[in-house]
């Protein structure tokens, strides 16, 4: 289903999400493997972008060709990628006080963005081997008055049975205990368009977000000028989309669903 000025020609880029877009968990979605061939048989430019910044994206290529989905770190972009572009253009050549796990670092640091506790920039990301003293550490900084990023919202991380607390959650301690908010680079904001236009050269206008999620996948695109194509292999069901403010340009039951629209419009 899409909306009548929708138009698959209009788009010159596809930027994909990966949890309940590609696979969940270890189990590919119906047409992710085809829609992937398809954009590279005739060409079309895409990409894929996570929120989730506690890997890396060497550590998700990884993870796509052992599900039989062929492709290099260059095409896939997490919110860490975000920052770091975010980081570059803002604040090039200071240092920067990471939340972060060690692949998100070794992220940073191949980007050329120095670590240090001792930084005027704090970045908190998705840390899942957070311990007491980092927490510590990091609210310090932030005490210090440190300019205050993160990386991305989602409260809960989706995963093999259930949900695991993600980096919205750790910042809900982290204002409790220090009263500072972040500037949000990740889906929904602005920052990822300009971070995706700044690597691939195409508009906002050019870019359909292509995912699950209504408040992250299509927001972003609502938000920024790009187009919201939404898929119901994942988190969003009929009564959730009904009722939401935020509405795509095109709602397909998976990927092979969305597979099967963009061969039907294009000869
Ligand atoms: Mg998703």
């Amino acid at each position: 289903m899409t909306n009548g000025a929708f138009r698959f020609g209009d788009i010159r880029l596809y930027v994909l999400d990966m949890d309940g877009t590609l696979y969940l968990s270890d189990r590919l979605l119906p047409g992710a493997m085809d829609l992937i061939e398809y954009f590279r048989e005739q060409a079309v430019p895409f990409l894929m972008y996570t929120n989730n910044s506690s890997r890396s994206a060497e550590d998700y290529a990884a993870k796509l060709n052992r599900l039989k989905i062929e492709v290099q770190p260059d095409l896939i972009m997490t919110s860490a990628d975000v920052m770091v572009d975010c980081l570059k253009t803002r604040h090039p050549g200071e240092p920067v006080a990471l939340l972060g796990t060690p692949a998100c670092a070794e992220t940073f640091r191949s980007a050329g963005v120095e670590l240090s506790d001792d930084a005027r920039i704090a970045v908190a990301a998705f840390d899942t081997t957070l311990t007491y003293a980092k927490l510590v550490r990091f609210c310090d900084v932030l005490r210090a008055g440190a300019v205050f990023y993160a990386t991305h919202p989602d409260l809960n991380c989706p995963v093999d049975g259930g949900m695991i607390p993600d980096l919205g959650a750790f910042l809900a301690l982290i204002e409790a205990s220090t009263g500072r908010r972040p500037e949000i680079v990740g889906k929904p904001f602005r920052p990822t368009v300009a971070a995706i236009s700044r690597r691939t050269g195409f508009a906002p206008s050019q870019m359909a977000f292509v995912g699950d999620r209504l408040y992250t996948d299509m927001a972003v695109a609502r938000n920024n000028g790009a187009h919201a194509v939404l898929l119901m292999s994942g988190e969003t069901d009929d009564a959730m989309l009904a009722a939401s403010s935020i509405q795509p340009d095109a709602v397909f039951a998976d990927a092979a669903a969305l597979l099967e629209a963009i061969r039907g419009e294009r000869p």
